[in-house]
């Protein structure tokens, strides 16, 4: 075992011999600038499991309301608005079942759905929302709801998170997505997401979520106000919980975008993005301590399709995949394409020397492309695909916040730590 930082030399032993790795390895990985011995020990491990073939969906993202009750408190937040802000929307049922259909063109076997913690919509809302889409598209998968708009819903109705999700999984749920986690640490949590559930909270649905055998994904926010301890402490704590259910499927770190936010503001940090060298060490520290977890994804819309292209040899072995149309992060500022054709998705995997494999949302092979050729309308023979038109239509368009911050000038915890230390 060779390093450049001889500090990571133990630890490549420990990976090398499938050794857990400790708090103090994980903080150690994150502290160290050899990136490269810590995407070779992350491929080595990702490798030891999942070999060349990396997965995707052909998936399509829905966020049925941006109205959110956090608006004013999640301040890393450029999607929520207040329901009379400029922008705010709640598609009635009608309104989400033709977004379905626009992207019937698509060959979609998962719907992503996820959104605002509206006041007054209500858990009925959701279930004739799975409801109708599976009875519309039968054989697509539906991942939906946060841990976050689960236990809103659980408030609202004055139920458990455990009948929630009961209902959910009945209307057709099959699995919950990773998002509201951000990080876990009190003090961090306070800074940018002082009113969301605690960490213990969104632990404690995905549990009750894993023992009704509703599988589910992780996820950490990176590149905002957190320390690396904190970044190891989440960690440790998804690792905990997996240990004890095994119910996660896959491990996705989402990367901060800065730009109509109220911390992205309060930082300077307008404009711009976390960096390449962050984001490819966040996919490897995270596929090493996370030894439990099979997957780890790489949100190309976050990172770009170049960093998610190297991120598959770095620990990656899941490209975030179709899309239809992402707002949640270009609302954020992400400059990435708003979705990526099938033939690009495979034509990217294919480009890192990877074997493409289209899987469904429970992570079944859906089919490999060992005969496959692109296959773009009206492509010429020894021409590049050229990349297909979108969908089309008010549904489909961003509209930024005229202003990042919902309430009156104020001064954020963090910056007044900045400003009593300077
Ligand atoms: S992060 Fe989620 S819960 Fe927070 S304001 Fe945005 S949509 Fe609402």
């Amino acid at each position: 075992m060779t390093a450049r930082d001889p500090v990571l030399i133990p630890i490549g032993e420990k990976v090398q011999g499938g050794e857990r790795l400790t708090r103090d390895d994980a903080l150690a990985l994150f502290q160290s600038n050899d990136l490269l011995t810590i995407g070779r020990l992350a491929d080595l491990a990702n490798r030891r499991n999942n070999g060349d073939r990396v997965s995707f969906a052909a998936n399509q993202h829905i966020n049925p309301t941006n109205v959110c009750v956090l608006r004013n408190t999640c301040v890393f937040c450029s999607f929520a608005r207040m329901p009379r802000e400029a922008g705010a929307y709640t598609r009635s049922l009608d309104e989400v079942f033709a977004e379905a259909e626009a992207a019937r063109d698509n060959p979609t076997r998962e719907f992503h759905i996820v959104g605002g913690l509206h006041p007054t919509v209500r858990l009925s809302y959701y279930l004739d929302l799975f409801r109708g889409l599976a009875a519309r598209h039968p054989g697509v998968h539906i991942k939906a709801l946060t841990a976050v708009e689960v236990a809103h819903l659980a408030r609202l109705e004055r139920m458990s998170v455990r009948d929630v999700l009961v209902a959910m999984q009945q209307a057709g749920v099959t699995s919950l997505p990773g998002g509201g986690a951000e990080v876990f640490s009190p003090a961090a949590r306070a800074t940018i997401a002082d009113k969301k559930l605690s960490g213990e909270e969104w632990l404690g649905v995905h549990r009750e979520a894993h023992r009704l055998g509703i599988p589910s994904n992780c996820t950490m926010l990176y590149g905002h106000v957190e320390t690396l301890a904190d970044r190891v402490d989440h960690l440790l704590a998804l690792r905990a919980l997996q240990d004890e259910t095994r119910g996660f499927l896959t491990y996705i770190p989402l990367a901060y975008h800065p730009d109509h936010n109220e911390l992205g503001e309060a930082l300077g940090r307008t404009g711009t993005a976390t960096t390449g060298f962050d984001d490819l060490k966040n996919i490897a520290v995270g596929r090493l301590v996370l030894d439990n977890i099979p997957h780890v994804k790489t949100h190309w819309p976050m990172v770009t399709p170049f960093i998610s292209q190297v991120a598959l040899t770095f620990g990656c072995d899941d490209l975030e995949g179709t899309v239809v149309f992402e707002r949640v992060y270009h609302e954020a500022g992400a400059a990435t394409p708003m979705w990526l054709s099938y033939d690009q998705i495979v034509s990217l995997i294919r480009g890192a020397g990877k074997e493409p494999v289209e899987r469904d949302s429970l992570y079944r092979t859906v089919r490999t492309f060992e005969d496959w050729t692109p296959t773009d309308p009206g492509r010429k023979p020894g021409v590049p695909g050229v990349r297909p038109e979108g969908p089309e239509g008010p549904t489909f368009e961003i509209s930024h916040r005229p202003q990042a911050r919902a309430r009156g000038q104020r001064t954020l915890p963090v910056l007044q730590a900045i400003e009593s230390a300077e």
